[in-house]
C-alpha cells in the first residue's frame, strides 16, 4: 500500500545512519548495531508505519529487532517516532524484504513477522506477496532451526494463498486462526496490534492468523 509522500522522510532517514540502513549491499553486522548484540534477532519485513515494531520492542526490551521498509516515506515514519523513544533494541532497514538473506547471516533470525502484507491480488503480481516461495526461500535461510514466520492479515484470498504457498514449500503449521479477535488462546493474549490490524478489526474484518516453520 503507498503512503502519501512525506517530503521530510528522505533527509530524516539519511541523517540517521545508525538507526537506519538505506538499500544496503552485502550481509550487515547487526551485532555492532546494538547495544546489546547477544540478544535474539527478530524482524518484521513490510513494517509500514511501524506501530507494531515499536509495540514488541517496548514489551521486550531483551530482544533486537529489525523494521524492514520498501518505502521512505513510512521508514521516516518509524524513523521519528522511534526517535522520540530511543529503543536501543530497534533498527530499520530501508530495502526490499525478498533481499533479506543478503542483509542477515544464515540462521541469525529467530523470528519473521508478516503483518498485513499487500495482498497484490492479481495472479501477475503473485511474485510480489510476501508469502511468494522466492520470498519464502530468502526467510528460510536466514532463520534458525527453531525459528519460525508469524503472518496476520485480514484479507482471505491472501491467507489461503499464503496457506498453499507454505504448505507447498513443505512448511508446517503450528497455529492457525480464522478470527484471531474472537479467540482465547495465549497467542491472543500475547498479541500486539498493527495499525492495520486495529483499523480492520474496527471495521468487523475477521484477522487471520498463522505461524509456520521450515523443516530444517
Ligand atoms: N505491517 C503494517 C501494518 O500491519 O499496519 C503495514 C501494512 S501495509 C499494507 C504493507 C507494507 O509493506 C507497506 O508499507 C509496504 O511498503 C511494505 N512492503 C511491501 N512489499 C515489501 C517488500 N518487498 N519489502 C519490504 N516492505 C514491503
Amino acid at each position: 500500500m503507498r503512503l502519501k509522500n512525506k517530503p521530510w522522510a528522505h533527509e530524516l532517514v539519511e541523517a540517521h545512519p545508525e538507526k537506519v540502513l538505506i538499500r544496503p549491499e552485502g550481509k550487515i553486522d547487526w551485532q555492532k548495531r546494538f547495544t546489546n548484540p547477544d540478544l535474539p534477532l527478530r524482524i518484521e519485513v513490510g513494517s509500514g508505519k511501524g506501530q507494531f515494531i515499536i509495540r514488541q520492542a517496548q514489551a521486550h526490551p531483551k530482544i533486537n529487532f529489525v523494521a524492514i521498509e520498501l518505502q521512505t516515506s513510512a521508514a521516516g515514519v518509524i524513523l521519528r517516532d522511534e526517535l522520540k523513544l530511543a529503543l536501543p533494541n530497534l533498527q530499520i532497514l530501508l530495502g526490499d524484504g525478498k533481499m533479506v538473506d543478503t542483509y542477515f547471516a544464515r540462521e541469525s533470525v529467530d523470528l519473521v513477522y508478516l503483518n498485513f502484507s499487500d495482498p497484490w491480488p492479481k495472479t501477475r503480481h503473485e511474485k510480489r506477496r510476501l508469502t511468494y516461495r522466492d520470498f519464502l526461500r530468502s526467510y528460510e535461510n536466514i532463520l534458525q532451526i527453531d525459528g519460525h514466520i508469524e503472518f496476520k492479515t485480514d484479507n482471505r484470498g491472501l491467507f489461503e494463498y499464503s496457506l498453499v504457498s507454505m504448505n507447498n514449500y513443505a512448511m508446517k503449521f503450528d497455529y492457525v486462526n480464522l478470527d484471531l479477535h474472537n479467540s482465547d488462546d495465549e497467542v491472543v493474549a500475547q498479541n500486539i496490534q498493527t495499525e492495520y490490524e486495529e483499523k480492520f478489526s474496527r471495521r468487523g474484518h475477521p484477522i487471520y492468523a498463522l505461524h509456520a516453520h521450515f523443516q530444517k
